[in-house]
């Protein structure tokens, strides 16, 4: 089933909700593209779900307006909006077989005729042969599936999902993050979706707004927020990053080149997301598996051009794909650095003098003036 929803952006123009003298979400715009899948990443608290609730009607900004298309909708209720919500909860009726569940909206609207709506909606969500069994009958993955169907059966324009696959074990969650992302291709609706799981946005977003204490901190497609974080939230919410405090020694329009406990690195400018005149402070950030990890006896063997720093291992553990190293850096202060992806080296154990190095292009640079944790 392929069916392509009108409808518009969700636009979101100076929302804020306040309790009390308590700011849960500050005046926010966001625009979410039509028939994109958009999530609201953050840690519990930042007021993503508060800024879903606004959308779905089930809160009233205390500034702003929602508008869906050309349409404002902030001051409707709810159910006059085209928007549905599947919550972690999945709230299935039990005394109803899975199509009669499903069936749901359409009956509520007086719609007699719905079975083959209903077996449309159980193909989409792969379900249909298990049109007869109760709610307790399926696992949770699939009574998520359920919700998921029992939502989309009244074709809403944006479909916001909070947290819907929190009560499921990672596996589950996994499997269901793809068929999620699959649903979501093939209906063509918005999906708004509410997370604290970067690794779950990341696979299923095309755009990701990262929040923190009730602001977005940054907008944007997941490898754009990975590789160019503006922030040191960003860059420690989205994976490892590893962060060392640097001095700008020198500047050109391409290349920043940093000093930081004796070694002298480079990144591009355009990396940069700080001042870069001589002796401005930077943070200087590399993700971990761009970092290669060398026995300091092979350190003439580096490819020249190459950022490099030197240290000891404190500490490693292998982790299936990977070995995981923490090296204490004169560079990196009191800094760990880890380093993933690399071939086996017996030699390559606590105590060992190793020098790290990476390709200056996966450098990273952001102001100083920010807590780094
Ligand atoms: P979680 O992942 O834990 O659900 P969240 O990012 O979705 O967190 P919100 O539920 O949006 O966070 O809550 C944002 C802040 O607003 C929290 O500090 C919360 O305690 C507060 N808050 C939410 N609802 C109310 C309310 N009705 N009255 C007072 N404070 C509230």
């Amino acid at each position: 089933m392929t069916q392509k929803t009108e409808g518009g952006d969700v636009r979101l123009a100076g929302i804020s909700k306040t309790y009390g003298s308590f700011t849960a979400v500050h005046p926010l715009d966001l625009t979410v593209p039509q028939g994109s899948f958009f999530a609201l990443l953050g840690a519990s608290g930042c007021g993503k779900t508060t800024t879903l609730r606004m959308i779905a009607g089930l809160e009233d900004p205390s500034t702003g307006t929602v508008s869906l298309g050309d349409t404002d909708v902030t001051h409707l209720p709810p159910y006059k909006r085209p928007v549905n919500t599947v919550f972690q909860s999945y709230a299935l009726f039990p005394h109803l077989d899975i199509s009669e569940n499903v069936a749901f909206g359409l009956r509520r609207r007086g719609i007699k005729s719905v079975k083959k709506q209903v077996d449309d909606m159980l193909d989409l969500v792969q379900l249909g042969q298990f049109a007869k069994r109760k709610p307790h009958q399926l696992s949770g993955g699939q009574q998520q599936r359920v919700a998921v169907a029992r939502a989309l059966i009244n074709h809403p324009q944006v479909l916001l999902l909070d947290e819907p696959l929190g009560a499921l074990d990672l596996k589950l969650r996994r499997q269901m993050q793809l068929e999620l992302k699959r649903i979501q291709t093939e209906v063509g609706i918005t999906f708004v979706h509410v997370t604290h799981d970067q690794e779950e946005a990341m696979t299923m977003a095309d755009q990701v707004a990262v929040m923190n204490g009730g602001r977005v901190e940054q907008l944007g497609a997941p490898a754009d927020l990975y590789e160019n974080p503006k922030t040191t939230f960003v860059a420690n919410f989205l994976g490892t990053s590893n962060l060392i405090e640097a001095e700008v020694a020198s500047t050109t329009s391409d290349v920043v080149t940093v000093t930081c406990g004796g070694a002298k690195l480079k990144l591009p400018n355009a990396r940069c997301q700080a001042q870069t005149a001589t002796g401005d402070k930077l943070l200087v950030g590399v993700r971990p598996e761009k970092v290669s990890i060398a026995h300091a006896d092979d350190a003439d063997s580096i490819p020249d051009g190459r950022n490099r720093i030197t240290g000891r291992i404190t500490a490693s553990s292998f982790i299936g794909v990977s070995t995981q190293f923490i090296v204490d850096s004169p560079a990196c202060a009191d800094f760990d650095v880890y380093v993933q992806n690399i071939e086996r080296d017996s030699r390559l154990a606590p105590g060992a003098e190793v020098v790290l190095h990476w390709n200056p292009e996966h450098t990273f640079g952001l102001d100083a003036d920010q807590a780094i944790d």
